[in-house]
């Protein structure tokens, strides 16, 4: 649950300008937007909410009023706080019968929770986290997952009802899709409308339920998937699948959130598109130069080392770094570091004596 604290979410001071609101949910924004690659809908929801307050000066001023320090009553189910009421009687999930987003919606003149009756329950979001190997990383890999969540019933087809079962006029609502209630709340009793839960809102049901699901439309099932992870993923990022989270019994499915964790590998890394590697050489190969074999994730390869190499030049193997789209790929880069023998020989420091003498 988050704290709910609209300053600390946007990273703003309390006496921030509206320019600087505007600007860190920019940022927040462009950072977190779930469509993008290891975007995050959750903080991105979070930003959007904070940023929705305090960027109406009228909002904010009734959101500073309550204390910023324990807002977690507005929706947060957390209870306490608000000005010393108790929330916990109605925290949202799991209790239908008060939805905290109308009553703020009312006090804050509809800004928040409007229209939320009308929606379509929507299923929730899962995430799960995965294995990757460096080199599954770099090049993309398809995963098998297995996820055991709330799932469309396959035997009604989501509908609730017996196959061809007759429909019939909902008892519950008569047949008008809705039903009226009072509701007390610490503003005082109101009249409210609510979707029919038995029918749904559709004023019909079938007569027979189905034998599956009871009605549910839902059941828990055991599945899998096989999941694409793009090339190039970075560890801790995620990959979003739209339509594969828990599914909201008459409602919508969630997504799935995939987070990649990545094994470094031991000789190579990641930079942006290239890939880069050291690789120590002798000292009489980097003044002579050679053929050396090194492994990379393409296998092993020549690399040849040009006479005269110096500590820290780099060479470059193209086209075996990152795969950017389809075709294209970044390069390796192989940082040459040169060893320096820690002891010499007599006979070799007689050599090297030789060197000296040759203005090396
Ligand atoms: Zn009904
Ligand atoms: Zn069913």
């Amino acid at each position: 649950m988050s704290s709910k604290n609209y300053y600390e979410t946007l990273g703003v001071q309390k006496n921030a300008s509206q320019d600087e609101i505007k600007k860190a949910f920019r940022k927040l924004a462009h950072e977190h937007h779930p469509d993008k690659t290891g975007g995050d809908d959750k903080k991105f929801k979070e930003a959007s909410e904070a940023y929705s307050v305090l960027s109406d000066e009228k909002k904010r001023q009734q959101y500073d009023t309550f204390g910023s320090a324990d807002a977690s009553g507005f929706g947060g189910g957390q209870g306490g706080g608000f000005g010393g009421f108790d929330f916990s009687g109605f925290s949202q999930g799991g209790n239908q019968e008060f939805d905290l987003g109308d009553i703020f919606g009312e006090f804050f003149g509809g800004g928040r929770g409007g229209g939320r009756r009308e929606r379509t329950p929507r299923g929730s979001d899962i995430s799960i986290d995965i294995e990757l190997t460096f080199k599954e990383s770099i090049f993309g890999v398809e995963k098998d997952i297995h996820l055991n969540t709330m799932s469309q019933c396959e035997h009604c087809k989501g509908t609730g009802g017996e196959p061809k079962s007759e429909i019939v006029t909902c008892g519950k609502c008569h047949g008008d899709g809705t039903i009226r209630e009072t509701k007390n709340s610490i503003f005082g009793a109101f009249a409210t409308q609510k979707t029919c839960p038995d029918c749904n809102g559709l004023g019909k049901i079938p007569k027979e339920k189905c034998k599956v699901c009871h009605g549910h439309t839902v059941v828990r099932k055991e599945h899998s998937l096989k999941v694409k992870i793009p090339s190039g993923i970075e560890n801790g990022e995620m990959v979003r699948l739209s339509g594969a989270g828990e599914t909201a019994p008459h409602g919508t499915t969630g997504d799935l959130y995939i987070r990649a964790h990545v094994k470094p590998h031991k000789e190579i890394q990641k930079e942006g598109s290239n890939l880069v590697m050291k690789l120590p050489v002798r000292l009489t190969e980097a003044l002579l130069g050679g053929e050396r074999l090194i492994e990379t994730l393409d296998g092993s390869l020549t690399l040849k080392i040009p006479a005269g190499v110096h500590f820290g030049e780099i060479l470059r193997l193209k086209e075996r770094g990152v795969p950017t789209d389809g075709r294209r790929r970044g390069d390796l880069l192989v940082h040459i570091e040169i060893e320096l023998p820690k002891k010499i020989s007599k006979s070799a420091a007689k050599l090297i004596e030789e060197l000296k003498k040759e203005g090396m």
